[in-house]
């Protein structure tokens, strides 16, 4: 007896399986990231070949059993298949689908970053920013989601939010002009600033609702760009095809 799961989520990544069959990575709201056996996908005629592709969002029934989940019937909500059409796109969107896999886990409710990657979709389809703005937010965000946010609203060592003038990577937050004497940070601009803190504090629908000065952005993106790497210890694959864009 196999138990019945309803769940919505994104396709994340897909693997064929023996000749008809494929391997799917879905991230659900309810259930967090789960691996899903979708058999007899590859037929053009299969019902479940349209659903059976990376970024497809929707709802999914599947079949639970002791060892195996199979896909017993989807319906797609949002295929976003635009994204799978030029190269600079397919790399973008598996590199957030990457990152999506490495920061969720089965059995934990994962609605903040399903949403976040939702809105990057869309974001990404209707190319509402740069690429590689969308990419820095996106990296930010989903550090905040995990609990590893950086700390724009006070100073890390005395908590003061006044005079906020340095940024430490180590600490992971703003260092105000008092503890600089006794704290490593770097100068931080008032604008990039004001940005991380809109980030910090904004409704999620809001995050792509701004573009940036060329020199406020380079400033943005090495700020999240070497965060990231303080914190973020993993490489990822599709990084490397990124670098290619
Ligand atoms: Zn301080």
């Amino acid at each position: 007896m196999s138990n019945i799961l309803k769940v919505s989520g994104i396709v994340l990544s897909v693997y064929p399986l023996g000749e008809n069959d494929k391997n799917l990575t879905i991230l659900t709201k309810e259930r967090g990231k789960i691996q899903v056996v979708s058999r007899g996908c590859r037929r053009t005629s299969h019902p479940l070949f349209a659903a059976s592709n990376e970024y497809v969002y929707g709802e999914f029934v599947i079949a639970e059993g002791r060892v195996m989940k199979y896909l017993n019937s989807a319906e797609i909500h949002m295929s976003f298949s635009n994204l799978r059409e030029s190269f600079e796109s397919i790399c973008y969107s598996s590199y957030f689908c990457e990152l999506a896999s490495y920061f969720t886990m089965e059995g934990q409710e994962e609605k903040d970053i399903l949403n976040l990657l939702y809105l990057t979709f869309l974001a990404l389809g209707k190319k509402l920013l740069p690429y590689p703005l969308i990419r820095r937010i996106f990296e930010l965000k989903i550090l905040q989601c995990h609990g590893m946010g950086i700390q724009s609203f006070f100073c890390v060592h005395c908590g003061k939010t006044e005079k906020l003038r340095y940024f430490s990577f180590e600490e992971g937050g703003v260092i105000c002009d008092d503890c600089r004497q006794i704290a490593e940070g770097r100068e931080i601009d008032p604008q990039v600033l004001y940005v991380l803190q809109f980030l910090g504090s904004c409704r999620i629908n809001e995050i792509y609702s701004f573009t940036l000065k060329d020199e406020i952005f380079l400033e943005f993106e090495w700020i999240v760009k070497r965060f990231f790497k303080t914190h973020v210890e993993h490489r990822f694959r599709s990084e490397q095809m990124l670098e290619m864009v």
